[in-house]
């Protein structure tokens, strides 16, 4: 049975049209059963019924035309109940009813298995026999594998076909929250051309043509991704969020990829072929190396070549040049096919994949383009050219919305508008309390090209800089001069106030392509301090850095990222301190930063005091501590739903944390998300955080939140919380604060 269910998973994974992943399964299950029927039907909520999809055994002339409603027959029960009903008798069963129409009337023997997705019931898949006998055990449980199995390819191909399911637009898709804000405009399909994939191989002798094809097309595609990234650095985006059109840009430039491209048209391909095999041989490589960051690399590749191909065949999609507001929608986003935006136009991205941390993602925030993403089950090709809805903060999405709800929208639409203008005036206010305490605001950065923007933003200094970025976009470790120049820029940007420079945090899902971290659990292995201690060759390199560049303006703090022991923190130090002498020896003069420590491993809770007779402060990384406190990994959409902010473990934490601290008497800020979160912001201000640090576009928000509230206010808040035992009821409480001082808008559609 093994065998079977894998070849049946293959094929089913190999197409990608709904009705044929049915008929495929349909037919090999009931070889696979040795039953007289097996059929499949799926879940419409249009009809509140279910349709009968495929069938092999039964009338086919019923496929896609039989509705079997709720509370009805054999079939809805499983549905209902979510549970299996093996019978070697149906018919005696009081749930029985006969759908003439089926013609199964010879097949007493029935079970039915429910096909669930999250949590979803979307069908049920049923195999029927002439013998009264009820199926095995065996088969039972080889049924339950291929639904659970089949549960998202059904799903997927669900997506990308229409299928009768959505007939009225009351009834919102729901997906995940990507990017806070409303829109209403007209879908646009973003359709892939011919899939690079799918090229083959063709003889030419005329090497001379095929060459010049593919010089052209890649020449276009630089100048795009030129053209693009200088486009996005206008947009005072941080660097790290335009970094990857620095590494497109080394590929299409490297020695390699441009002979090994012209070797294959050498030796007789034609130039898509060549290609096609080119990028093939890149993406074997990355994907080798199991590794989650270096496989979206892999595709970073894909997406390259698929650019350049729709160059060479004038396959460029003409939708893409719009005169009117649009929503566009993918199965998945690529960065490349932003390069074919016209941005003016573009009010917000519906995708059918996608992760809260991909860079589309990240960008659609960093650009205030409201976005959803993981929207499984969304028609897609039934949705160009239809009005959509899209809710960036509730992650709905509304496919020809009626009148009244599109009313309602348009209202929430404008409300919002003029609420964002408000907003613009808090850039020169001061981040106060009502009260009157100072609750100053950091910004979070990767390394930005400071020449160019000169604006902070009202923000009092850089709270956490993370310096990765420029690791990441080299192909090999940057030297002490060039990481100075880096340094000494932002420092010089921000002088005389702070920047808090975070020592390398590679490991995890940030990979460096000349460094390669192969490993089971990395979010659990080598990573941050851990990478930097083992290779003080590179630490010390990169302190000597720092260090040289805080001798201007004094202005420079270091944190220490991923610590989990005491002796790491004395480690580094010991490496800082001889990156000092080394450098007092040569004259050089510097001064010793302050040293703070990033609590992201939950165990350091539990040595506040301790560390603060280390060091000088604390920033508290809430987006791994919580994915380390409630054992969530924070990039895995599966277990999206629970990684929380709000779990009042989570909430616990904070609070000690900040507490203890204060009682050792060291500062403590707070730089993960939660510090760009308005809700979450209300806690930390109410349980005494020094400081907080957030993304560009949340700056404003959380300074109108600061300055809503009185400390004493923000406390009792803190109080009231801590008694909740669950989220859900956290969340309600810290919306209804917001709501009462007027600011739900922060974190809803409207005003
Ligand atoms: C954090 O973990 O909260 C943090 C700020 O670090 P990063 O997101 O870079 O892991
Ligand atoms: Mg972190």
């Amino acid at each position: 049975m093994l065998e079977t269910l894998r070849k049946i998973v293959q094929k089913v994974s190999q197409a990608r049209e709904l009705e044929k992943v049915l008929s495929i399964i349909v037919d090999e299950v009931k070889t696979a059963t040795e039953a007289d029927v097996c059929s499949i039907y799926l879940e419409n909520e249009a009809q509140d019924a279910l349709i009968l999809m495929a069938t092999n055994g039964l009338n086919s002339d019923c496929e896609g035309r039989i509705f079997l409603p709720y509370g009805v027959g054999l079939v809805s029960l499983v549905a209902e109940k979510g549970e299996p009903v093996n019978l070697s008798n149906a018919p005696a069963h009081k749930r029985f009813h006969l759908f003439p129409q089926l013609e199964e009337t010879a097949y007493p023997a029935f079970c039915g298995i429910p096909i669930i997705s999250h949590r979803k019931t979307l069908g049920v898949l049923v195999i029927q026999s002439c013998q009264q006998q009820e199926f095995s055990e065996e088969i039972v449980n080889f049924l339950f594998t291929i639904s659970a199995q089949l549960s998202s390819a059904i799903l997927h191909a669900r997506a990308v076909n229409a299928i009768p399911r959505f007939q009225s637009g009351n009834c919102p898709f729901l997906g995940i929250a990507g990017s806070p804000g409303i829109v209403i405009a007209e879908a646009v399909l973003i359709s892939s051309s011919q899939k690079l994939t799918t090229i083959p191989d063709r003889y030419t002798n005329d090497t001379e043509q095929e060459l010049m094809i593919f010089n052209q097309a890649l020449a276009q595609v630089k100048s795009e991704v030129q053209e693009l990234s200088q486009a996005l650095a206008q947009q005072h985006l941080p660097r790290e969020d335009v970094a990857i059109f620095d590494a497109y840009l080394m590929l299409l430039n490297s020695s390699s990829f441009f002979y090994s491209v012209e070797s294959h048209i050498h030796a007789g391909n034609w130039a898509p072929g060549a290609l096609r095999k080119t990028i093939e041989e890149h993406i074997e490589v990355f994907n080798q190396m199991q590794n989650s960051y270096l496989q979206e690399r892999g595709k970073d590749i894909m997406d390259l070549g698929q650019s350049i191909l729709d160059k060479m065949t004038g396959n460029v999609d003409e939708q893409i040049q719009f005169d009117y507001d649009v929503i566009l929608v993918a199965e998945d986003f690529n960065l490349m096919s932003l390069s074919k935006l016209n941005f003016e136009r573009v009010k917000g991205l519906v995708s059918i994949t996608g992760s809260y941390n991909s860079h589309i993602t990240i960008m659609a925030r960093a650009m205030a383009i409201p976005m959803v993403i993981g929207l499984d089950d969304l028609p897609l090709r039934e949705i160009s050219g239809c009005q959509l809805i899209v809710d960036g903060y509730s992650g709905k999405v509304f496919v020809s919305p009626p009148v009244e709800i599109k009313q309602e929208y348009r209202y929430l639409e404008q409300q919002e508008r003029e609420f964002s203008k408000s907003m613009e005036t808090l850039q020169d206010k001061p981040s106060v309390t009502l009260d009157g305490h100072p609750v100053p605001l950091y910004l979070n950065m990767g390394l930005d090209d400071t020449s160019q923007d000169k604006n902070n933003y009202g923000a009092q200094g850089v709270g956490l800089f993370r310096t990765e970025y420029p690791f990441m976009i080299n192909s090999r470790f940057p030297g002490e001069k060039e990481q100075f120049q880096w340094y000494q820029k932002i420092a010089d940007r921000f002088a005389p106030d702070p920047v808090v420079m975070r020592t390398l945090d590679i490991g995890g899902d940030k990979d460096l392509s000349y460094f390669p971290i192969e490993e089971e659990n990395p979010f659990l292995g080598w990573r941050g301090i851990r990478v930097s201690l083992d290779h003080p060759e590179i630490f010390i390199i990169q302190l000597r850095a720092i260090l040289r560049a805080n001798k201007k303006h004094n202005n420079i703090h270091i944190l220490l990222p991923m610590v989990s022991t005491l002796d790491e923190i004395d480690e580094a130090k010991d490496i800082l301190l001889r990156a000092f002498n080394e450098l007092y020896e040569e004259a050089q003069q510097p001064m010793m930063p302050k040293l703070g420590v990033m609590i992201e491993v939950p165990a350091l809770i539990f040595q506040i005091e301790q560390i603060a007779k280390l060091v000088d402060f604390i920033s508290i990384g809430t987006n791994d501590l919580i994915q380390y406190l409630l054992a969530v990994d924070r990039n895995n959409p599966q277990v999206a739903s629970i990684y929380e902010s709000f779990h009042p473990a989570v909430i616990a934490a904070l609070h000690g944390i900040i507490s203890k601290s204060h009682k050792a008497n060291i500062p403590v800020s707070v730089c993960g998300e939660m510090a760009s979160d308005p809700l979450a912001s209300i806690l930390l201000i109410g349980m005494g955080v020094d400081s907080l640090s957030c993304n560009i576009a949340a700056l404003n928000r959380i300074k109108w939140v600061i300055r809503s509230f009185t400390r004493s206010e923000a406390q009792q808040i803190v109080r009231e919380v801590m008694q909740q035992d669950n989220a859900r009821a956290i969340r309600e409480i810290l919306t209804l604060e917001l709501e009462q001082k007027g600011l739900g808008g922060l974190v809803r559609a409207g005003k």
